[in-house]
């Protein structure tokens, strides 16, 4: 969303806002792309600058007007914005569905990571309602992918027969497991990855050291850097990653979260077959990764990171996962050594 200093949230959303409001029809945009790059952002700018009180023709969202202070205090009475619980306090927009009561005895419940169905039905409801202001409404619904197919399916008869002049926004990092019926009703709005050097630039001003190494890492994604960075990763030890585990050496890693412990080992795999068909790696720093040998036992090894890939959400004991995955990376690295 734009601050009432006029600034993007994101540096590099500038030409995707642009594009979404030029291309516009319809009433429901399907924002989709890779994960962590700004896709709520988008969908939050997207949507106050709809609802921008903004001449036709000037720059929206303008971040000064009735409508856009209301957007930034979250109290605009014409977005409605549906994330799933687990979501609502890391990206601190607060949906307000307490009257959910969590099932009796369940009182230390996960918070849920599912748009649940009565909150569609409560967005469905807000759609055919009169709008406040004149822009007509906004409903914000991130990420779409967390709908299940109950709440898919009481969404998807407003897609088909809009009320009125509301509008939607989904934004999705794994669209193809949508309904089809859901996509076909939305008018697509794919995002790239950002340019590297504005990402770099943008992660440097978040105070991240050796910024162009850590975004790398990240697949070229700088909120999931950022956020990667939160969680332990610095570029020396990133570069030093290889040769730490051609050692069988876990301790560096015991601190991450095992599902970014198994990403790594996946990054490593997968630079490593790169590197051993003459190809630079994607992940690693140029020379930090070296194979000698054919792809065949790092296939293998591939093979079974995506195995522990399914089983890393919940591991039984996190400290011997983690090590049993450097152990077997090492076997994996010192076989392309031996041949
Ligand atoms: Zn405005």
């Amino acid at each position: 969303m734009v601050g009432t200093d006029g600034a993007l949230p994101l540096p590099w959303l500038g030409g995707w806002l642009e594009s979404a409001l030029r291309t516009q029809r319809g009433h429901a945009v399907l924002i989709h792309g890779p994960q962590g790059i700004g896709q709520w952002q988008l969908s939050l700018t997207l949507a106050q600058a709809w609802l921008c009180d903004a001449a036709v023709g000037a720059r929206r969202p303008c971040g000064t007007c009735a409508s856009c202070r209301l957007v930034q205090a979250r109290s605009h009475p014409d977005l409605l914005v549906l994330l799933p619980e687990a979501l609502q306090g890391p990206l601190g927009w607060t949906v307000g569905d307490e009257a959910e009561a969590p099932e009796s005895g369940s009182r230390t419940r996960q918070p849920s990571k599912e748009i649940k169905v009565e909150a569609v039905r409560a967005a469905v409801a807000f759609a055919q309602t009169t709008p406040a202001r004149d822009a007509g409404k906004v409903v914000v619904l991130h990420p779409a992918e967390r709908m299940n197919g109950i709440s898919a399916n009481a969404l998807l008869k407003t897609l088909e027969e809009p009320a009125g002049t509301a509008r939607f926004i989904l934004s999705s990092s794994a669209p193809q497991s949508l309904l089809p019926t859901i996509r076909s009703r939305c008018q697509a709005l794919g995002l790239p990855l950002p340019d590297p050097t504005e990402a770099t630039a943008w992660l440097a001003g978040q105070g991240v050291a050796s910024p162009e190494i850590v975004l790398a890492a990240a697949g070229g994604q700088p909120l999931d850097a950022l956020d990667w960075v939160r969680e332990g990763l610095d570029a020396t030890l990133w570069a030093r990653l290889p040769a730490i585990v051609a050692q069988g050496d876990a301790a560096p890693l015991t601190g991450w979260p095992i599902v970014r412990v198994v990403d790594a080992l996946q990054k490593l795999c997968h630079d490593l077959l790169r590197v051993s068909v003459g190809a630079t790696p994607r992940f690693f720093p140029a020379g930090s990764v070296t194979a000698r040998a054919g792809t065949a036992p790092i296939s293998q090894w591939s093979r079974e990171l995506l195995r522990a890939a399914r089983q890393a959400e919940h591991p039984l004991n996190a400290g011997l996962m983690i090590e049993a995955l450097v152990s077997r990376a090492r076997l994996a690295l010192k076989s392309g050594q031996g041949r």
